[in-house]
């Protein structure tokens, strides 16, 4: 039994078997097979073998074509290596004998190469080290790659383990086959951790090592509750994790009768519970669960799991469905917060990898660069407005500047809809997130602008303590709980309330309990959280009164350091909603 320690990004838990998916990297961990597999493992590799020939053979037909054959030479000498027994023969031998997995012996015997070439002096051998390592990347990406379709073929259900996964690879995970994910990279907010929320199953980042010690088939415990990834559990404990899944799902039924009772505070204040989406089809979801609305749809999934820029009508038709299914609530549409960690979907071809992608062409600054896509997005938000209550909104604004002109092109589109005779809705309300320090800063200002604010804490955290939010070894730097965070949230929710717009937090703090009773203390009064806490934030709501809150706030606003910032909000919470912690502080597993 191997127990690791991470960072909990999606809540659950699941026992089930491990399914690796690993990546081309510069050192890929030994794996081992049982001897049934090594037949199949030579398979595969005869398999990748097979298409990197094709794959150099086609590649050489066109270079010939447009380069002449001198150029097309440099494939002879690959080709020439693949067809090699020399060199393909001691892979096989080794996967039979040794008992591993294709890609070990390909980067064993690859690196036994070229050594080999590099000790030999002669300068033309030693150049070929280059093309040998080309050669190896080939055959490991097709091995890599067939790895990701026998995923999309699985037919039992899976927990992935992985170095790294992008939002877009966790995003296309065949429904119900894959159960849960660990990675060995990312941080609490990442968006990949943001997708197995979408998906409601649990996942844990930041587990160091984890890829390089699993292997297929290995029996694993994710528990996404506590960030802990167990390998190879014995007996008592996953029995006790069993235990502790049971509990679990009663308590979610008790948490199923408060689904139709509003969320008020013991003296009757409203506190609007809204859902943050990420696929149209979660927003049943969100009213299932009892939201009010959509605080956050987050159109920007749409690309990562296309392979082109959704058109105005694709668009339409996702807005259209999500606004149907809120029968009436409100759907806050946020535009394409492409970028940072998110990527660029099917525009990731066109585009120059950046130094700092936190800091570059992200979010509206992408959209106000490429005008002709925003706008198509704008006309599909507009005429999806039509239908049912829509309200807009610009993520990343930094400057007034900035959001005048989103707010520009939003009136061109209108204008265009205008004259084709297209429907929408001429008062729709625009808002915008505030999740940068400098529109933090400026709040009073920027609320004389909009009609709503919807604090972004996970960017906002990450910009104003420095801390990248996707990077786990300096996971324990992120915490909203830093005074610098606290003390703006405030001026955000005062410079809101004077102005009298609506004022929400969407970021993950939001659906946290320990945060929530402090959220409502510094006025708060609408929280947008992924659709499967809303029950539990409901039931925390339901416990609290205002002027607790506003005590415990006052009190949290004398500490100076986030720990004990922390610790004084776990306390108090643990003590006067026991129940909010889903029963967690009841009994570890
Ligand atoms: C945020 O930054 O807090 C937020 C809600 O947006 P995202 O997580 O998509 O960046
Ligand atoms: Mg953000």
């Amino acid at each position: 039994m191997e127990i690791y320690k991470g960072i909990p990004v999606s809540p659950g838990v699941v026992i089930g078997r491990v399914f690796v998916l690993d990546e081309v990297r510069q050192r890929i961990p030994r794996r081992t097979v049982v001897a049934e597999q090594a037949r199949a493992e030579v398979a595969r590799f005869d398999q990748a073998l097979e298409s990197s020939a094709a794959e150099l053979d086609s590649m050489r037909v066109q270079v010939e074509l447009e380069l002449g054959a001198e150029a097309a030479k440099i494939f002879a000498f690959h080709q020439g290596m693949l067809r090699d027994p020399s060199l393909s023969a001691p892979i096989r031998a080794r996967i039979e004998r040794e008992l591993v997995k294709a890609e070990y012996a390909v980067a064993e015997e690859f690196r036994a190469l070229s050594d080999r070439f590099a000790k030999m002096g002669d300068s033309s051998f030693s150049t070929k080290v280059d093309d040998v390592w080309d050669l190896e990347r080939r055959i490991l990406r097709r091995l890599v790659g067939e790895q990701r379709s026998r995923l999309q073929g699985l037919d039992q259900p899976a927990v992935v383990v992985a170095h790294e996964l992008t939002p877009s690879e966790a995003a296309s995970f065949p429904h119900g086959k894959v159960v849960g994910f660990a990675t060995e990279t990312g941080g609490r907010t990442s968006h990949t951790g943001i997708v197995a929320h979408a998906m409601g199953i649990p996942a844990v980042a930041g587990v160091a090592r984890l890829a390089d010690h699993a292997a297929d088939g290995d029996e694993i415990v994710l528990d996404g509750d506590r960030g802990v990834v167990i390998l190879n559990p014995d007996v008592e404990r996953v029995a006790s994790y069993r235990r502790y899944i049971e509990r679990m799902r009663v308590f979610g039924l008790s948490l199923d009768e408060l689904r139709d009772s509003p969320s008020v505070t013991r003296d009757g204040v409203k506190i609007a519970l809204h859902a943050n989406i990420e696929f149209p089809r979660e927003a049943r979801v969100a009213v299932e669960n009892g939201a009010d609305g959509v605080g956050l749809y987050r159109t920007e999934f749409l690309w990562l799991t296309s392979d082109h820029e959704p058109t105005e009508e694709e668009q339409y038709e996702q807005y259209a469905e999500a606004v149907r299914a809120l029968e009436g609530r409100p759907l806050t549409i946020r535009t394409f917060d492409l970028g940072a960690d998110k990527g660029l979907g099917a525009l990731a071809t066109d585009t120059e990898p950046e130094q700092n992608p936190f800091l570059g062409l992200r979010s509206i600054r992408y959209c106000l660069s490429n005008l002709p896509m925003f706008k198509r997005q704008l006309r599909a938000i507009l005429r999806a407005s039509a239908l049912g209550p829509v309200r807009v909104m610009f993520p990343l604004i930094t400057s007034t500047t900035e959001l005048r002109h989103a707010k520009m092109v939003l009136r061109d589109a209108m204008e265009d809809l205008a004259e084709e005779g297209q429907p929408f809705d001429r008062d729709i309300s625009v808002g915008m997130m505030v999740e940068a320090p400098s529109a933090a800063l400026m709040a009073t200002t920027f609320a004389r602008e909009v009609s709503f604010f919807s604090i972004g804490t996970n960017d906002l955290v990450q910009y104003v303590l420095a801390v990248d939010r996707t990077n786990e070894q300096v996971a324990n730097l992120y915490t909203a709980a830093h005074p610098a965070v606290l003390m703006l949230l405030k001026e955000i929710v005062r410079a809101g309330r004077r102005q009298g717009i609506d004022v929400s937090v969407c970021g993950e703090m939001a659906g946290e309990a320990e945060y929530v009773m402090l959220l409502i203390g510094i006025g708060l009064r609408s929280l947008s959280v992924s659709p499967a806490a809303i029950p539990r934030l409901k039931r925390i709501v339901r416990t609290v009164e205002i002027d607790q809150c506003e005590r415990l706030a006052r009190r949290v606003g004398s500490f100076d350091s986030e720990r004990q910032v922390l610790a004084f909000l776990r306390e108090q919470v643990r003590t006067i909603i026991p129940e909010a912690f889903d029963g967690r502080a009841v009994e570890e597993p």
